[in-house]
């Protein structure tokens, strides 16, 4: 299985480096000692990840070159963006076409997006997205595992399942042996190239513990790791990035403070933005966003979440429903929609599990709205269900090889490849 297209250094300048992928070329970070010009290497978010031997690489590229250019053609051909629709007020196409060329919009014009219910004008907003997205980041997609390692959570978000007062879940805590056995079945046994580790804020895994276990992973396999622990402070932080972690998933959930506080017992907006400020100084990808659909939550405070992600530096783009009473499919596909409009060149925008919840079709319409993102569920299937952040969560009972296969089934029939290329 194979998650990464192996690339060839041609040039390198200092921490930076240049590689060519069947002619094309993409920057990444090399933290490797002795990477050399004409080595090939696997790059995952921006950073090299590993050296393969030549023999491997080339065999590797000879399997993917026919595809990839053919998945290419596919996408292309799926992400052409009709210049006139029938049933698009003239007013829509005129900012729709704007941002097809690539122009910053008004946030009258971002708010006016966000209003659109006739089906031909949403359906030009979702094309419109899915053309910039072909058109400045071709058709990698990325496919990142999340193991989730605790349910224990000592803080108390009303929406949130494994809330501290929700007593009549059964908590579960994998050990640092399980949690390595589960990140070497995903990484050598499956082939990801880059994992999420998660938990509530549980004390128990001490930023000490944590700051081991990366280590650890780290010694044992060539993987970029993303950390969601909720937070965890600067000094947190920048251990968890000395011992490797080098992306970071917290959703800020709403940008709106007086919203923020009432869902999470008084606590900040601020000290969460900080840790996604201070992270972000430090050197983590970072992977930020929020809820649609809270109550009380408004379009504008949505939109303001959007420009909020984009204002952060934000790698990845993560929105999803709150569920179980969750929006409409249509705002969710409007919230990714609307965040390619406002991130075209660079956003990497992920199809929530919460939306694949929503919406059983949610990965193939987030995909062609502007998305180009997902995550599989890796964690060990005996732990899975009890990470019950809201009912009914998608992914809770197939394996990982069902979930490959679906995923590469749907990625292939939409011209994607399972890449991450980075920009
Ligand atoms: N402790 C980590 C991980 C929290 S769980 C942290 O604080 O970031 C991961 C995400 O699940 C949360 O960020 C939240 O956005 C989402 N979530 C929780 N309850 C939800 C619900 N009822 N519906 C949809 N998403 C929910």
């Amino acid at each position: 299985m194979c998650y990464a297209i192996p690339g060839k250094v041609t040039a390198i300048s200092g921490k930076t480096v240049t590689v060519d992928y069947f002619g094309e070329k993409k920057k990444a970070i090399n933290e490797i000692v002795n990477l050399k010009l004409g080595d090939y290497i696997y790059a995952q978010g921006g950073y090299v990840i590993q050296t393969v031997p030549a023999k491997e690489a080339v065999e590797t590229l000879e399997t993917w070159k026919e595809l990839f250019f053919e998945l290419r053609e596919t996408d292309v051909r799926l992400s052409r963006r009709p210049a006139e629709e029938t049933g698009v007020s003239r007013e829509v196409s005129l900012i729709l076409d704007r941002a097809a060329e690539g122009r910053e919009l008004k946030r009258e014009e971002l708010h006016k997006l966000f209003l659109l219910e006739n089906p031909a004008e949403l359906d030009q907003l979702y094309k419109t997205a899915n053309f910039l997205r072909q058109k400045y980041l071709a058709n990698s997609c990325c496919v990142h595992g999340i193991i989730e390692f605790s349910n224990h959570c000592k803080n108390d978000c009303v929406y949130c399942g494994i809330r501290r007062s929700n007593t009549i879940l059964e908590r579960y805590r994998m050990t640092d042996d399980e949690i390595l056995a589960a990140v070497a079945e995903a990484v050598e046994k499956h082939g990801f190239k880059a994992l999420v580790l998660q938990s509530g804020e549980d004390p128990e895994f001490s930023v000490d513990r944590l700051d081991n276990l990366i280590r650890e992973i780290k010694k044992r396999h060539a993987v970029l790791i993303f950390i969601s622990v909720g937070e965890i402070g600067r000094a947190g932080l920048k251990k968890l990035y000395e011992a490797g972690a080098r992306g970071l998933l917290l959703r800020f959930e709403t940008g709106d403070p007086k919203l923020y506080a009432n869902l999470h017992c008084g606590d900040e907006l601020e000290d969460r933005l900080r840790d996604l400020r201070d992270a972000y100084e430090l050197g983590y990808l970072i992977l930020t966003g929020g809820l649609i659909g809270l109550p009380g939550q408004s379009l504008e405070s949505l939109l303001n979440d959007i420009l909020l992600t984009k204002e952060l530096k934000t790698e990845m783009y993560s929105f999803g429903p709150v569920l179980p009473d969750g929006p409409k499919t249509e705002l969710v596909l409007k919230v990714l929609a609307v965040s390619r409009l406002i991130d075209p060149q660079n956003a990497k925008i992920v199809v929530t599990t919460g939306f694949e919840t929503l919406d059983p079709q949610a990965r193939r319409l987030g995909l062609l709205a502007g998305a180009n993102s997902v995550m599989l569920n890796v964690t060990p299937l005996k732990f899975r269900k009890l990470y019950d952040i809201y009912p009914d969560r998608a992914h809770t009972e197939e394996t990982i090889e069902e979930q490959i296969k679906t995923t590469l089934e749907l990625l292939y029939s939409l011209g994607r490849a399972p890449t991450d290329l980075g920009v």
